[in-house]
Formats: C-alpha cells, structure tokens, sequence
C-alpha cells in the first residue's frame, strides 16, 4: 500500500467526556487493556480533545455544568470533520422523549448508568467495527485502483481545501499536469498489460519524487497525472515539474516510437497563482492544461509553464 493516511490496523482511540472523576474511572477501568483512552471532564475541553486527537468513538456525558452533551453532539455532528465520528450517550435519564432527542442530534447510542459492562462493551466494540469499516471504505473511494495513489475525487477535495488556503493566507498555489508520451504506441507494440505495469511505475515514482508533506500527486485518469503543491510560485513548481520529468526518464523504459533515446517520457503543463489572488485558482487546472498542450505541439518530454 502506497497511499496510507489512515493507519487502519491501530489500537482504536476513544474519548470519554464525563465530569464525575468515579464515573470516568470505571470507563478507563474496564475499557483500557482493549483501547487507547483520553478523557475530557466539561464539553469545551472535549471538543478541543476531540480536533486534537480525532478519536474513533466519544461515550459523553448528557449532565454537565456549562455545556452539556447535547451541545457538545450538536456541535461535532455540525462539523464536516468531526461529523463521522460515532457518539454514544452515557445517561441516567430515563424516558424515550430525551433518547429521541439524543438520536436526532446525531448520537449513535445510549448506555445507561450504573453501567452494565458487557452490554456497554458489546455495543463498543460494534459501534467501532463499523467505524473501521467506515474508515476503509472512505480511504478506497480516494485512492485509485490501479495505481494505488490518490485518484481524481481525492485530488478535487486536496484542491478545493488548498484554494480556499491559499486565499485566506494570501499564498501561492501551483498545478502541474502530466502526460506519458505517445503511450498508444506504447500499448500497440508492448501490450495492455504491460502498459498497466509502467504506468504503476511511473505513478510510484511520481509520488517518491515528490518531497514537501504537503505536496498531492493524483491520477487524473488514464495516462494523466496532477499534481498540487501549495504555497509554491511559478519558478519553484517548474523546478518540481523538471525533477519529476526526469525522474522519469532515469526509469530508461525502452519505448521504441520515442524520440528520446527510445525511452519512455511524460510531458508537464505549469500554472500558479500568485499570493492571495483569488480567480486565478479557478482557472489553474485550464492553465496547466493548455501548458501541458504547449509541451506535446513543441515536441514532447518537455516542461511548459503557463504564460498569460
Ligand atoms: P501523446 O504523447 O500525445 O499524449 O500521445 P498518447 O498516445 O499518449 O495519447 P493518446 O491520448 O492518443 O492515448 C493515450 C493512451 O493511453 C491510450 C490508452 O490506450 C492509454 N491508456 C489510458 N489508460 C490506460 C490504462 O489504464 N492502461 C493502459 N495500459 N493504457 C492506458
Ligand atoms: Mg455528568
Ligand atoms: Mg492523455
Ligand atoms: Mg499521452
């Protein structure tokens, strides 16, 4: 796997919000030799554990002074980051009208106090498996098949976020688009299927090659590639683009219809935004595109950046 941002084999986290230290102590008691534990004592602290820590599962108190769990719940279901993460309610509330309104905030489950412990655990453990599930199944819908690097839907979340960054902190943005070279011919004389092996390649080379945390190389589809690199101008995303273009070239994959020593190449398409510059980051991917245009009609294996 080339492409992890979730390290799905771990320990899961939960985070018990309760602000009786008795209550919390049982919960840490029983539930420590299986899960990693935090525990948060009001709603103002849970809710800055809970962006820090991004835990698997919240068991929250309903009772407590200042803020109690129905704000808290409301207030991470309202948050498209947090809004996946299950809640269960620890209650002693009795009556089906305040569960009804528990649910309808969003909370998953309730576990009643005193607790009873193989029913809390049981209901734990499952609301959790699902979570996993959850988890797997929102990294695969990201990630592509073949390649096994993020894929286009990946690469437009990447790209709408970094936008709206770039915008707001007043930096550059940069969009690299690449293409192998005449790979139909590629295809013609060496087959499909060794077609799908060099574009594996290439791709795992591509992604190595890039070096800031920050940097996204996606496949766009086919035989194309992007790449996103905040807080990068114009100069510094062709130097980028000349790295991974070369890159690819030291991979010497004989391709006989090449000009280029009879190796495989790519093209790249450059555009950036300057600081803060807002209607250009709509226009960036055209830009890179019609640059990437620029490259193939001049003659390939080349780094064309967007001139306006
Ligand atoms: P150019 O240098 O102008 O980009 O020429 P090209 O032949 O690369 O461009 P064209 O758009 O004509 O062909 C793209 C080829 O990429 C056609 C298709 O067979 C190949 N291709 C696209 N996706 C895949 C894939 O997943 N596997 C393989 N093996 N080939 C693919
Ligand atoms: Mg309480
Ligand atoms: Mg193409
Ligand atoms: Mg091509």
């Amino acid at each position: 796997m080339m492409f992890d941002e979730l390290d799905l084999g771990r320990r899961q986290r939960i985070l018990i919000v309760e602000d009786v230290r008795l209550n919390a102590e049982i919960l840490l008691n029983v539930l420590q030799d299986e899960y990693d534990l935090s525990v948060a004592s009001n709603g103002l602290e849970a809710l800055a554990m809970v962006k820090e820590q991004m835990p698997d599962l919240i068991l929250l108190d309903i009772v407590m002074p200042e803020m109690d769990g129905y704000a808290v719940c409301a207030e991470l279901q309202g948050n498209p980051s947090t809004r996946d993460i299950p809640i269960l309610f620890l209650t002693a509330l009795e009556g089906d009208k305040n569960e009804a309104y528990g649910i309808e905030l969003g909370a998953m489950d309730y576990i009643r106090k005193p607790f009873n412990v193989p029913v809390m655990k049981a209901k734990i453990r499952n609301h959790l498996e699902l979570k996993r599930y959850k988890d797997i199944l929102k990294r695969d819908s990201r990630v592509d098949g073949l390649t096994r690097i993020p894929n286009r839907r990946r690469f437009d979340e990447a790209y709408a976020e970094e936008c709206s960054r770039a915008t707001r902190n007043r930096t550059p943005l940069a969009v690299l688009m690449m293409d192998l070279d005449l790979f139909k011919a590629y295809n013609d004389t060496y087959g499909h299927l060794q077609g799908d092996d060099v574009l594996k390649l290439v791709a795992k080379t591509l992604y190595n090659t890039l070096q800031r945390p920050g940097d996204l190389i996606a496949r766009w589809g086919g035989e194309e590639f992007v790449a996103l690199l905040p807080q990068t101008a114009l100069e510094g995303a062709v130097q980028v683009a000349e790295r991974l273009r070369l890159a690819v070239y030291d991979l010497q994959i004989p391709h006989e219809a090449s000009s280029f020593d009879q190796v495989l190449t790519i093209s790249v398409g450059v555009a950036a935004s300057l600081e803060g510059d807002r209607c250009a980051h709509d226009v960036l991917l055209e830009r890179a595109d019609k640059s990437l245009y620029c490259a193939k009609s001049s003659g390939r294996n080349r780094t064309v950046a967007f001139q306006p």
